[in-house]
């Protein structure tokens, strides 16, 4: 009965245990549930730990944090708590509820309830599998509507005919899932999932829910088997009406994801990039600035995502003329790549195969990013220059003189600086 338990990391067994003990004691039944049970099923590494608790989630979550000395947030209007351990660990708490949508795409009404009210809200089958950590029957596994069964036969099942009307979100989760783990739709829940398409769901759910979505979706390990997955069963209307997957935009993806594993590979310790937003902006590729625009501001994505994705639709073929003369300066190709996102750079390695172009990426990455001169403000005082915008003159004419190979030492950046005032 325990097995499942078992195949857990020590730590999370003894967690486990602690948690069973504050269960029992302050007299509320508490269940690992989620993603996490469904995981453990499958074998795959998870260290979200999701619980649901018959009671006072919070107050359970309190003392549970407390007996573990570790940091917690709590949402007291939510009834859910996290707590937080570190090393990627991360349990979150929530009293049991049961759930229903007066209204068909909004945020349903909640009420306290029981587990197996909590594990009927949830969006497929396969997530509604529970194991109790209660002390009395530690390990037992908890499966009200066949979730086990559709694991073993790899299928995505809704729980009732309605599922993809309530939330339509679902509909992009159904689609995470079934990529994720190689399974598939089941016929009635497709059916259903077509039926909530053809009423125009997606038009009624706030536009952010679906940006966090799509967001999802781009994230995951493989995103052209989800974008196409995607255009087969909803297409990209729902994002602009003249979004598709032409089979350029098809190739476009595949050598962004490429210029990923390109950067990866190379540039571990580098700040890690945001790879669904190069992805996004691929998908993006045919439409005009101003319809991108539309895009950013109706889904509302963050400021510097928006930024990152305009500032790659602005760029002038001029600016790619440019990058692939034969002659050009390091300073020359610093000053063009440093202002960009690393985002951009990457989607601009993947849209043109020129040699040269590629080379000077890659120069970039290697030798010229992150260059920094060995003066500072101090020295050009040292030297009776008194502060104000000159000094940024200097520097960015030092800086020049460094990335084309001209200084070496410190020494030799003084003596240019020298030079420069006398010249001034
Ligand atoms: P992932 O591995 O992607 O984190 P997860 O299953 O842990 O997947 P979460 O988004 O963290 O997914 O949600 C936790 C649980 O909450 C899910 O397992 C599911 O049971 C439930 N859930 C999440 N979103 C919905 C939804 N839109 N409708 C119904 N249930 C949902």
């Amino acid at each position: 009965m325990k097995k499942y338990l078992n195949n857990l990391p020590e730590e999370v067994k003894d967690l486990m245990r602690l948690a069973g003990k504050v269960a029992s004691q302050n007299n509320m039944p508490a269940y690992l549930v989620g993603g996490f049970v469904r995981d453990l099923l499958l074998g795959l590494p998870n260290l979200d730990l999701d619980i649901v608790v018959e009671g006072d989630g919070v107050k359970f979550a309190q003392d549970f944090a407390h007996r573990l000395k570790a940091k917690i947030t709590c949402h007291r209007q939510f009834g859910t708590a996290t707590i937080n351990l570190g090393r990627n660990l991360k349990i979150d708490i929530a009293s049991a509820r049961c759930e229903y949508y007066p209204e068909a795409a909004h945020l349903p009404v909640v009420r306290p309830g029981n587990l197996k009210d909590d594990l009927k809200r949830r969006d497929f089958t396969i997530n509604t599998i529970a194991i109790s950590i209660n002390q009395k029957d530690r390990g037992r596994l908890i499966d009200f509507f066949h979730g086990k069964e559709d694991l073993h036969h790899k299928k995505i099942r809704i729980l009732h005919d309605l599922s993809f009307i309530d939330d339509p979100t679902r509909i992009f989760r159904a689609i995470r899932f079934e990529q994720r783990f190689n399974f598939k739709i089941e016929p009635n829940t497709l059916k259903c999932l077509s039926q909530a398409l053809a009423q125009e769901m997606l038009t009624k759910v706030q536009p952010q829910r679906i940006r966090d979505e799509i967001i999802l979706i781009l994230k995951e390990d493989r995103p052209i088997r989800l974008i196409k997955r995607m255009e087969q069963l909803i297409s990209f209307k729902f994002v602009h009406p003249r979004l598709y997957i032409s089979e350029n935009i098809h190739r476009f993806l595949e050598s962004i994801q490429r210029q990923i594993k390109w950067f990866k590979k190379n540039y571990p310790e580098r700040r890690p990039l945001d790879v669904w937003l190069v992805y996004f902006m691929g998908l993006l590729e045919h439409l005009k600035l101003s319809q991108v625009k539309v895009i950013c501001a109706r889904f509302a994505f963050r400021r510097g995502e928006t930024k990152r994705i305009l500032n790659y639709k602005k760029l002038k073929a001029r600016f790619i003329l440019n990058l692939k003369k034969k002659k050009i300066k390091p300073s020359q190709i610093f000053q063009k790549l440093e202002p960009l996102s690393y985002e951009v750079i990457i989607i601009i390695k993947a849209k043109f195969k020129d040699k040269l172009i590629h080379k000077r990426i890659a120069d970039f990455f290697e030798i010229y990013n992150g260059m920094r001169i060995v003066i500072s403000g101090a020295d050009l005082q040292r030297l009776g220059v008194s502060p104000g915008p000159y000094y940024q003159k200097i520097f960015s004419q030092v800086l020049n003189a460094k990335l084309n190979g001209r200084l070496r030492s410190r020494e030799e950046e003084l003596a240019l600086i020298k030079k420069l005032i006398r010249n001034k």
